[in-house]
């Protein structure tokens, strides 16, 4: 493309986002820096719909959605991307919130995956992408992410929601502390609540990974250091408690020398 062309295709882009320009935070150098920028998310149901929506209308360049689910009637209380036309085509969720975002917003290229993430798999889906968003359902899965992360170097961040309360918090490798520094060996499956047994409500899952979507932005946008907070926050409760969980821990795992990977 002419260097013309392209300037006015970036005008005209800037148009768009001319309230996230003026927001000092974010400013015409982090926008662009968001054009640019290739995100993978992992899991498509309430938190990654939320986490999408944020960041595909935010004007991140590139979106790799992996989820292998389909829409159900039960997820529509809280999945914001999907309608009842997709429960009842039984559409893939990847493929049904990628229509959705194409919908919202024509520029961003969205790239759907129908798999599951494994230790076979993981180091080829996320590489090359400058961000990775844990919207998983199981800690299994964010502690292969957390080792996956640390290999390649690329910061994620982890959101977790039950009934009405959830956890964000950003690991970036080589600075901050990982899940295994922070929450120690992975918890046995059947000895954490999950929402299969706690249920879980629209608006937790809205406000607990709307701030792990503006951690996102501010870690894409690089325009300011984030600073590593795990955030707790209960929505019937009216809680919200920001912690300091201190710095990497020399014998992890997954994060210190030598690296002794559990799940890679
Ligand atoms: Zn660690």
């Amino acid at each position: 493309m002419k260097a013309e062309t392209r300037d006015q295709v970036l005008e005209a882009d800037l148009a768009r986002y001319v309230r996230q320009v003026m927001f000092r935070g974010l400013d015409e150098a982090g926008q662009r820096k968001l054009f640019a920028s290739s995100v993978v998310l992992v899991g498509c149901g309430a938190t990654g719909s939320m986490l999408a929506n944020h960041v595909g209308r935010a004007g991140v360049g590139h979106l790799r959605i992996v989820d292998r689910d389909v829409v159900e009637l039960n997820n529509l209380p809280r999945q914001i991307l999907y309608d009842e036309q997709d429960v009842a085509e039984g559409a893939a969720k990847a493929l049904a919130a990628a229509r959705r975002l194409r919908q919202i917003n024509s520029t961003l290229k969205v790239e759907t995956l129908l798999v599951e993430l494994h230790s076979g798999n993981v180091l080829d889906l996320i590489r090359n992408a400058d961000l990775v968003l844990d919207a998983s359902d199981n800690f299994a899965t964010r502690y292969l992410l957390n080792e996956a992360c640390i290999e390649l170097g690329i910061p994620w961040v982890y959101t977790g929601v039950i009934a009405s309360y959830g956890m964000s918090m950003p690991i970036i490798p080589g600075q901050t502390a990982c899940l295994r520094c922070v929450l120690g060996p992975e918890p046995p499956a059947d000895a954490v609540p999950s929402i299969y047994t706690e249920g879980v409500i629209g608006p937790a899952v809205a406000a607990i990974a709307s701030i792990s979507a503006a951690t996102a932005l501010k870690l894409l946008a690089g325009t300011e250091p984030v600073q590593q907070r795990l955030v707790h926050i209960d929505l019937w409760e009216t809680t919200f408690d920001v912690l300091d969980v201190g710095p990497p821990q020399p014998d992890c795992p997954a994060c210190g020398r030598p690296r002794r990977y559990e799940y890679l």
